[in-house]
């Protein structure tokens, strides 16, 4: 039982208060099974890279237990690429430019054998794209969606045929506001629900994430940071940790679901502590539990008798 991973894989230039990285690995896939490597192996990753994408980014992949046998590589492309800015306040950026490049005339293919994955996450894509993928899976599957605001944008309609299919959509509280078309989160969460998807997380960047489904409203907390350096693949990491533990657990009873968004939340706030996907690179699973445990931690606490 496998875990299929559709999205992105980029080379990112960002500049944040601290520092500024160019061409470093990024994507949305790339952050999403880097994170869900920690949890579940193989990963089995479709996307599409130009031949400028360098080797040792492959191999550090191919370390974590990825499959690419589904990455197509075009000769003569240029691989996608993407930039952004931070400033002081790190919950905003500011996008500078995105290379959709070989991204143009994807077709995402997927290999027989991945067809019969049970668990699909669907990164950062075009919503179209996203579609064509889940029109090829065979059997029944649980299908986690990200989705932002370059799409919500521009890709509405489609996006919005999609979610008809999703069983969990992960998006940011702007994002949620500008789906909806409504300022409160509560009431946008009910709008998107009625969309589709019968989970909803929405992740306050900082001030961590809600998970929505029909009878619960769960808050996670977030992992209070001293140094946070670069929040890129923030939220594409919070995606493989969460899809990640619940394909490593086969389970998505509501008690799980929470565990699995403080799994999500862990990855998030490593990735966020070092540049691009370095802070994802050289973890283990217990030092994942570790962090899982303080996160229990923040918010536990017992009534006076
Ligand atoms: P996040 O910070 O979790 O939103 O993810 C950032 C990653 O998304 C970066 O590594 C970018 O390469 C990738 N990305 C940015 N814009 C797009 C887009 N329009 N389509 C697909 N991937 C994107």
């Amino acid at each position: 039982m496998s875990l299929l991973v559709v999205g992105s894989l980029g080379l990112d230039t960002v500049s944040t208060p601290f520092d500024k990285v160019e061409d470093a690995l990024g994507g949305s896939a790339t952050y999403i099974s880097l994170s869900a490597s920690y949890f579940s192996a193989p990963i089995n990753l479709v996307g599409i890279v130009g031949s400028d994408f360098p080797n040792k980014y492959i191999n550090l992949m191919e370390a974590h237990n990825i499959n690419l046998e589904g990455l197509q590589i075009i000769e003569g492309g240029k691989t996608f690429r993407w930039s952004g800015k931070y400033h002081y306040d790190l919950n905003v950026r500011d996008t500078l430019f995105t290379e959709l490049n070989v991204f143009e005339n994807f077709n995402p293919v997927i290999p027989e054998r991945f067809r019969k994955s049970k668990f699909v996450c669907l990164g950062n894509i075009d919503p179209v794209l996203q579609m064509k993928v889940l029109d090829q899976m065979t059997d029944s599957h649980f299908t986690v969606c990200d989705t932002m605001n370059y799409w919500i944008e521009r890709k509405k309609d489609d996006l919005i045929k999609l979610l008809k299919k999703v069983n969990v959509l992960i998006i940011n509280d702007s994002e949620a506001r500008l789906l909806a078309q409504e300022p409160n989160l509560v009431k946008s969460a009910k709008a998107i629900r009625n969309m589709g998807p019968e989970i909803l997380i929405i992740k306050k960047g900082e001030h961590g994430a809600l998970l929505f489904t029909h009878d619960i409203v769960f808050s996670a907390p977030a992992y209070p940071m001293e140094m946070i350096y670069d929040p890129t693949g923030a939220g594409d990491s919070f995606a493989g940790g969460f899809t990640g533990y619940l394909h490593r657990t086969q389970d998505v009873s509501a008690e799980n679901l929470k565990c699995a968004v403080i799994y999500g939340s862990a990855m998030a706030s490593f990735c966020v502590e070092k540049f691009s996907t370095k802070g994802l690179e050289n973890l283990s699973y217990l030092r994942i539990q570790d962090r899982f445990r303080e996160f229990m931690n923040l918010s536990r606490f017992n009534e006076k008798e």
